[in-house]
């Protein structure tokens, strides 16, 4: 049997074997049939069985390094489905906010801290796919992360910066050649001592966010440093500190120049928090299958514990929330896709309007999640807290998803600021 595996035995076989991928996907996907098209219910079952057949045929336990499974992964198209990606000869159908969302929801359920991973690839790969202007080390980038070939990682966070953010410390000097020479630290970069790219922020003058600049470095380039930091809530996750000296930037990977650095910023946070949110909404319901499956198995006092109030009413009140959940995060997401479908882009008012939704959902889903994963643990009992299933690994991951991605203060705060401007339009 494959799957996740302890140190030693806890749970018995018998409800171990319906904790399977196999099973959990399937409570899933009764829970969504009816909202969702046909074809991204196929996308999500054929992501499903990709993962499944993945995990059986590499007898995976879920303790491995992850980061070795994306080109694999990757050549199977599942890193990003946001776009097409016709600029870097990919065809991908279907592909948008709905179809990112399925996949994440396939991913998550096979393991959470390698979808948590892959996430900061797709944000680094989309915004470069932003800016590439056709230049041909933008384009090899994009397509060596998209395919899983190589890991991204996106740098902002600064150990004297983190939620002022645009304020930065790390600077950026125009050399006579028209290359940049990097100055300074970053800290917190999901993937970053994994990374192959990173897309890095700077300003020319300290303090100063108008000043930013965007780049995209080859994180083999001398001046490139990362450190590993430890976070034992994601022992699997690398997340990092980064040191740049005199990192020289090439002209052609000056995405954004000075000026440009802060819209660039902002342009993909909106994206970010909202993948974030179906990060939360996965996280949720795996562990609601999770507790669902064993509360219909685990017996005491000669009754499954499911049939007690105590178990019974709490857990449907979980499930009852994430659906919800689910059901405003396939709303946005179809909101995003109609307009994309239509337009070709977001328009600007639309955006706007998205950076209040973004903070609203991605705020309200992490607390959500972190409160669904552990409530749950807490109804399997022991066997929620040992290491004989992935809800370990979703009770550390649920934890970090208010910090990252802006913490959920500053999240209160945009929405504070939103309502201010909103009254001001009375
Ligand atoms: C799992 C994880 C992954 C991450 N991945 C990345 C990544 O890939 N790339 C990247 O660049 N960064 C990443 N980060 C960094 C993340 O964005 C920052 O940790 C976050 O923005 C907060 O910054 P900080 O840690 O410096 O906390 P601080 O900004 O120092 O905040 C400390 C506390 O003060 C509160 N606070 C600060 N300012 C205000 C205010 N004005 N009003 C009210 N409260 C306030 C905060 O909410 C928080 O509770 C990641 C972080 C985590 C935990």
């Amino acid at each position: 049997m494959s799957g996740k595996k302890g140190k030693v035995q806890c749970i018995d076989n018998e409800i171990l074997e319906k904790l399977s991928l196999t099973n959990r996907n399937k409570f899933l996907n009764y829970n969504l049939m009816s909202f969702l098209d046909s074809i991204h219910l196929q996308f999500l079952k054929g992501a499903q069985k990709f993962f499944e057949n993945f995990e059986k045929a590499n007898y995976i336990t879920h303790n491995e390094d992850f980061y070795e499974w994306m080109p694999e992964i990757g050549n199977n198209g599942y890193i990003s489905r946001l776009y097409k990606y016709e600029d870097i000869d990919l065809n991908y159908e279907p592909h948008g906010m709905t179809t990112e969302f399925m996949k994440i929801l396939a991913m998550d359920f096979f393991d959470p801290q390698l979808t948590m991973a892959i996430e900061a690839t797709t944000v680094s790969l989309n915004s470069i796919l932003l800016h590439h202007d056709d230049f041909k080390i933008r384009l090899k980038a994009i397509k060596e992360l998209v395919t899983g070939k190589k890991i991204g990682c996106i740098c902002i966070t600064e150990p004297e910066r983190g939620s002022d953010a645009v304020n930065m410390q790390t600077t950026c000097e125009k050399q006579d050649d028209g290359s940049f020479l990097l100055n300074g630290e970053k800290i917190y970069q999901t993937n970053g001592s994994k990374a192959d790219w990173a897309v890095i922020y700077a300003v020319t003058e300290k303090n100063k966010g108008n000043t930013m600049a965007q780049f995209l470095v080859d994180t083999s380039w001398d001046g490139w440093t990362a450190e590993r930091i430890n976070i034992p809530w994601t022992p699997r996750m690398h997340l990092s500190k980064e040191y740049f000296v005199n990192l020289k930037i090439p002209p052609e990977c000056v995405l954004g120049k000075p000026g440009e650095g802060r819209s660039h910023l902002f342009e993909g946070l909106n994206l970010e928090r909202l993948f974030i949110v179906c990060l939360n909404t996965a996280e949720a319901w795996n562990a609601i299958t999770h507790a669902v499956i064993y509360a219909n198995m685990r017996k005491q006092f000669d009754k499954e514990i499911l049939k007690y109030q105590g178990v019974g009413f709490p857990l449907s009140d979980l499930w009852a929330q994430t659906t919800s959940l689910t059901l405003a995060t396939l709303n946005i997401c179809k909101m995003i896709d109609d307009k994309m479908e239509q337009l070709g882009t977001l328009p600007k008012d639309f955006n706007l309007a998205l950076g209040t939704t973004a903070s609203q959902l991605k705020f309200l889903s992490a607390k959500l999640s972190e409160r669904v994963v552990y409530e749950c643990a807490n109804l399997m009992g022991g066997a929620g807290v040992c290491d004989n299933t992935l809800m370990h690994d979703l009770l550390g991951i649920s934890r970090l998803q208010e910090i990252g991605g802006g913490t959920r203060q500053v999240q209160s705060y945009i929405m504070s600021s939103a309502l201010r401007q909103l009254f001001k339009l009375l």
